[in-house]
């Protein structure tokens, strides 16, 4: 059972299966914590 998280707001993103538990992190939307983006 893997998991993949949103290394910005540990957001549980989807679930995939695996042979070992898994953690992966990825980013939930684009623009989620976007530190690069101006504010508004
Ligand atoms: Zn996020």
């Amino acid at each position: 059972m893997g998991t993949l998280i949103c290394k910005h707001c540990n957001s549980t993103i989807d679930h995939f299966e695996d042979e070992k538990v898994t953690t992966l992190y990825s980013q939930c939307s684009t623009h989620c914590h976007d530190d690069d983006s101006e504010k508004e």
